[in-house]
């Protein structure tokens, strides 16, 4: 993640009362932030205590050289290259991938804030203020490895369960059998829950390693939408499903993947509207896109949690949806297979009211 800002505020004059050489020197002293200051030739001509021990290097050791000495070779050159321009123009730049090297050769992860400190309107120096990420990469990637493999772990043993549950149904209905007809039902819903939990942890893994695969063909929008509604309202006995409008063209997507997201959506809005009966899902174009909206009358979304719920394992802490399960999984799944057919995932919802989930695919073909 780079981002750029515009001229940083140290230009702007203050009515501090003590000395601003000073109060830097101090501050600089005390921040936990490492912190490294190169002149326009390149030469470094100041770091901080922090920047000492992150590094091991001593300043003596640093001093009048170029920071490229520090770097491990794995920062992409993109950044180098934004990172320059942003800083000829006058503008702060932030990047979390950075990666530079210790005095040990070790080498550690930063993000770092770059801004120049001008004279008139010529650069004089430039200031790197770091925070050290390596840790939370490190944790980061352990997690994704234990989500891996407990997920590709608890994978088999639920399949084989299924089959048979499902061969025993068989029998139970052969048999007229209905008592444990009854009981195998709850047995069947609990392993299919499993089952969706399991496929959500599966897909993060593979998502983020880039190893989900997507077959794009022209799709049939409305027809896929049209079918699948048919086949969710099979299993959903306490909300009808109605199709409002139509979308005139094809779009190029995956057609499981489609499936996956309009599934998760509509099962959503069943799950988060317990006393309501119905959901709406309207089908519409714009010159440029196909949209789906799925729309239900349930508990709604507070305008604070609305920005996060696209991200992963987030879920809102309202008390009445205590109950319902999940893994906060299901939408960031949504919005990245979305985003990879180069289309937009939204919501507009008011608590209490109601939520409608958009999705927007850019056409192939349209016709009228
Ligand atoms: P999960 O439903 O498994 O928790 P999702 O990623 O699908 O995960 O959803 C994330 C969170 O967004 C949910 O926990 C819920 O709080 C909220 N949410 C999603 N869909 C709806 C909806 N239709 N109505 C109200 N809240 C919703």
């Amino acid at each position: 993640m780079d981002t750029k800002h515009g001229e940083h505020s140290s230009g702007e004059t203050t009515d501090l009362l003590i000395d601003e050489h000073i109060l830097f020197r101090k501050l600089a002293y005390i921040s936990p932030n490492p912190t490294l200051i190169t002149n326009t030739k390149g030469e470094i001509c100041y770091v901080n205590p922090a920047w000492n021990q992150l590094t091991g290097y001593s300043f003596d050791e640093v001093k009048g050289k170029n920071p490229r000495i520090l770097n491990s070779g794995k920062t992409p050159r993109r950044v180098f290259r934004k990172l320059w321009s942003a800083l000829s123009s006058g503008q702060t730049f932030s990047s979390d991938e950075i990666f530079d090297k210790r005095k040990d050769q070790s080498e550690y992860q930063i993000y770092a804030t770059y801004f120049p400190i001008k004279r008139g309107d010529v650069n004089e120096f430039y200031v790197q203020v770091q925070h050290d990420i390596t840790k939370q990469r490190e944790m980061n990637e352990k997690r994704n490895m234990f989500i891996s493999i407990a997920s590709h772990e608890l994978k088999t043993p639920i399949t084989t369960l299924s089959a048979y549950a499902q061969l025993l149904k068989k029998q139970l209905v052969y048999q007229c059998d209905n008592k444990n007809l009854a009981l195998l039902s709850h047995i069947i819903y609990e392993t299919n829950r499993l089952t969706n939990l399991i496929d959500d942890l599966l897909n993060v893994g593979r998502l983020e390693s880039g190893d989900l695969p997507f077959y794009p063909k022209a799709l049939n929008l409305s027809a896929l939408v049209q079918q699948l509604v048919t086949d969710l309202s099979q299993t959903i006995q306490t909300h009808t499903i109605e199709i409002k409008g139509s979308i005139k063209g094809t779009v190029l997507g995956d057609k499981n993947r489609i499936e996956q997201v309009l599934t998760n959506l509509i099962t959503n809005a069943v799950k988060y509207s317990p006393q309501a009966n119905r959901i709406l899902v309207h089908l519409s174009t714009t010159a440029t896109m196909a949209i789906v909206a799925v729309q239900d009358f349930g508990y709604g979304i507070d305008k604070k949690d609305q920005q996060y719920i696209f991200t992963r394992f987030y879920r809102t802490q309202d008390k009445d949806e205590g109950s319902i399960a999940g893994f906060g999984l299901g939408l960031y799944i949504a919005s990245e297979i979305i985003k990879r057919h180069k289309g937009k995932l939204w919501v507009e919802s008011k608590k209490g009211t109601g939520s409608t989930f958009y999705f927007s695919l850019p056409l192939l073909r349209s016709y009228n």
